[in-house]
């Protein structure tokens, strides 16, 4: 099973490194995966940390194939 949380769910605005809509998907085995993957990436991407994102990461974390 493979979770996965979309970088423009958590940041409608988001922009990409390529300038455009973030479309940036972060995926792992469970949900800790996919917030430490999409931790790291709002880090160095959107220059964005804090404890109040692991919340918001989980809040858009879907299952795949559900
Ligand atoms: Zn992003």
């Amino acid at each position: 099973m493979v979770k996965f949380a979309r970088c423009n769910a958590l940041l409608s605005l988001a922009i990409g490194t390529d300038g455009k809509g973030c479309r940036y998907v972060a995926k792992g085995e469970s949900e800790n995966d996919v917030v430490s993957d999409m931790a790291s990436h709002m880090t160095s991407v959107h220059q964005l940390e804090g404890p109040e994102m692991t919340e918001n990461i989980l809040a858009v974390t879907r299952t795949h194939g559900s």
